[in-house]
């Protein structure tokens, strides 16, 4: 499920957005003024920002730019005025788009999924035919490109961290020891034991787990090992 962040300080709009936006099944969540609103942008839980441009704290100019210099999730500006837009325009923010209040509800709804969809196959253009892939759930491992992503956004991992992950999602269902997986992913010479495996798998799951005290993917077999669930 897409989700969305509404900055914007008038509550009874903001409320009407994230009525409307829950009705077509977006997750969203509002941030009342400028500071906020940027921290939660840039926190990487949200696919597209809807930004009104007369905030408290911080502007919308200041906080489309931030995004901008750190993300490239959509972000839609809302203005009250239309002279702003073409200021937005003339300042190159880089907003994908611009709304003047008042709008109606479901053209916001309208331009959010238009721009979620466009985002979603530019992300998805970074995987390229013919590559290996390896999808369950939100996880998706090019295998071909060493490459992985948690509901579409990219996670990096090392090497072994990699390996490891590839290999328990190519084997679903299946408990592995940890000394199964050590060999598996280790060479024999190499320094290390069992711990090894342990740490790495925390370290996964950091990565990959929304809760890493509820795994979804990686799951623990008390006195046995680990299993990838499907
Ligand atoms: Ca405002």
């Amino acid at each position: 499920m897409s989700r969305v962040l509404i900055v914007e300080d008038e509550e009874a709009i903001a409320d009407l957005e994230k009525d409307y936006l829950e009705l077509s099944d977006f997750e969203v969540e509002i941030a009342n003024d400028g500071i906020e609103g940027e921290r939660k942008a840039l926190s990487g839980e949200f696919d597209l920002v809807v930004l009104d441009l007369m905030l408290p704290g911080k502007d919308g100019f200041e906080v489309c730019k931030s995004i901008r210099d750190a993300k490239n999730i959509p972000v839609i500006m809302v203005s009250a005025k239309k002279d702003d837009i073409d200021k937005i325009r003339g300042l190159g923010l880089g907003a994908d788009d611009y709304i003047t209040k008042p709008f109606s509800p479901s053209e916001l709804v309208a331009r959010v999924k238009a721009h979620l969809s466009r985002y979603e196959r530019l992300i998805n253009s970074n995987t390229k035919p013919g590559n290996q892939m390896i999808e369950i759930r939100g996880l998706k491992i090019d295998k071909t490109a060493r490459r992985v992503w948690i509901n579409d956004e990219e996670k990096q991992f090392t090497t072994k961290e990699f390996d490891l992950l590839t290999f328990l999602a190519e084997n679903p269902n299946h408990v592995y020891t940890k000394d199964e997986l050590f060999r598996e992913i280790w060479d024999m010479d190499s320094i290390g034991d069992i711990a090894t495996v342990t740490v790495h798998i925390k370290k996964i799951r950091e990565k990959v787990e929304f809760d890493s005290a509820n795994p979804q993917y990686i799951e623990t077999i008390w006195g046995v090992g680990y299993r990838f669930k499907v």
